[in-house]
């Protein structure tokens, strides 16, 4: 499927320090393709206006482009209404309305909220304000040495005060897909609500909010082949609707006086201010590709060039990977002994090939494995075995360096 694929991703052809690009940072953010940004640039060209409030017919088309994004991310995670589609700026927005508005509606001083130690900032900081704010208790479930959460730990960790549970579907640093079916059962059974942080899922995976069973879900457009800046927060429509609105402004209002402001139907009510209409309807664009493409293809594709990946890397003397679970996606983190991650990511990047390192944004797991940093590869549907030979290649270079 490769050729084709690539021929859609423009930047992919590029060269940096006049080699050919090696680009291994997607679950930073993926490339994206031709469709994607030329619907960005015929937006703007030809139906850019404000949404919901025009008459005219440019801002009326742009609603319903708008809104037609809404109804095709509600198909794409099987969710049961678009009242249960809200735009974010991205996973972290999302999950800072939840933690702030779900935690005012649902949580009381001394309630527990569970997280696991494999979650990124974004999932762990917004529920910290709000223990500073109202006191709640943050529990954590560890992770195992081969990278999964604890289970037995976890069910330990209810108690009847236990109201969220806040999980990664997928960690985006050990690639653990992690059993969020059983952990919905789990949570609901102690009377608890599931979140699910799926940003490094939606691009990989089919993910449907209703099989999964999960009360809320976020995720980012930019790692899913859409634009950077819009996000999507989906929560239980009867949940949502006992919610707080997140944020005051345009939009969000049904009627607004000094003396009392009442608010907008749903998903409306949390999205307040001019919404980012373009990247709504790239995102759309960007989930048809994904399905023009088939999500089942990039699954198996990206499953096998990791399986490839880890097979690689393991024959690399020194070259420590972290995460080791049976069920897995596109990431492969990994140390070698003596040379420090910053190095040899600096190195790699000379070599044209573009991986991340750091603690990337999961500095209690970093803490868990006792270590500052790794590196980390990650593929998405353009990658191929050649790019993966070419990093393993490179690696052994910069060690001859060290
Ligand atoms: N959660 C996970 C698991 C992630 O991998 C990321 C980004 O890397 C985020 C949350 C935050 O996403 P964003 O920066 O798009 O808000």
């Amino acid at each position: 499927m490769n050729a084709t694929i690539r021929a859609d991703f423009p930047i992919l052809s590029r060269k940096v320090y006049n080699r050919p690009l090696v680009y291994l940072d997607n679950a930073a953010t993926v490339q994206k393709p031709r469709c994607v940004v030329e619907a960005i640039s015929q937006e703007y060209y030809n139906s850019n206006a404000n949404v919901h409030r025009g008459v005219h017919f440019l801002s009326q088309q742009a609603t319903e482009l708008h809104e037609a994004a809404r109804e095709r991310v509600r198909q794409f995670i099987n969710a049961r209404s678009t009242a249960e589609i809200i735009f974010t700026r991205g996973t972290t927005e999302s999950l800072n309305l939840l933690a702030t508005s779900a935690g005012e509606a649902f949580l009381k001083e001394g309630d527990e909220v569970v997280l696991s130690q494999m979650e990124h900032h974004s999932n762990i900081v917004p529920w910290q304000l709000l223990r500073d704010r109202k006191g709640i208790v943050i529990k954590v479930c560890p992770v195992t040495d081969e990278g999964s959460l604890d289970l037995v730990a976890l069910t330990q960790l209810f108690t009847p005060r236990t109201r969220i549970v806040s999980l990664c579907h997928v960690s985006n640093v050990l690639g653990t897909v992690n059993p969020i079916r059983e952990i919905a059962a789990m949570a609901h059974a102690h009377g608890a609500l599931l979140c699910v942080d799926a940003a490094q899922s939606v691009p990989h995976r089919r993910v449907d909010v209703q099989a999964l069973g999960c009360d809320f879900l976020a995720f980012s457009g930019h790692k899913t082949y859409g634009a950077t800046g819009i996000g999507v927060l989906y929560g239980r429509e009867d949940l949502l609707e006992q919610m707080p609105p997140y944020q005051g402004g345009g939009e969000m209002i049904a009627r607004v006086s000094f003396e009392r402001t009442t608010y907008e139907q749903l998903p409306y009510k949390f999205e307040a201010g001019t919404p980012d209409y373009v990247g709504s309807h790239a995102l759309s664009v960007a989930l048809d590709y994904i399905d023009s493409v088939g999500l089942d293809k990039i699954q198996a594709h990206e499953q096998q060039l990791t399986a490839y990946a880890i097979k690689r890397l393991s024959a690399i003397n020194g070259l420590r990977i972290y995460g080791h679970t049976p069920e897995r996606e596109s990431v492969v983190s990994f140390n070698i002994a003596g040379i420090h991650p910053l190095d040899l990511g600096t190195l790699l990047d000379r070599l044209g090939i573009a991986i991340r390192t750091g603690h990337h944004c999961a500095q209690p797991l970093m803490t868990r494995f006792g270590v500052e940093g790794m590196a980390r590869a990650s593929v998405a549907l353009y990658n191929t075995r050649e790019e993966i030979d070419s990093l393993c290649e490179s690696i052994e270079r910069v060690k001859k360096m060290f």
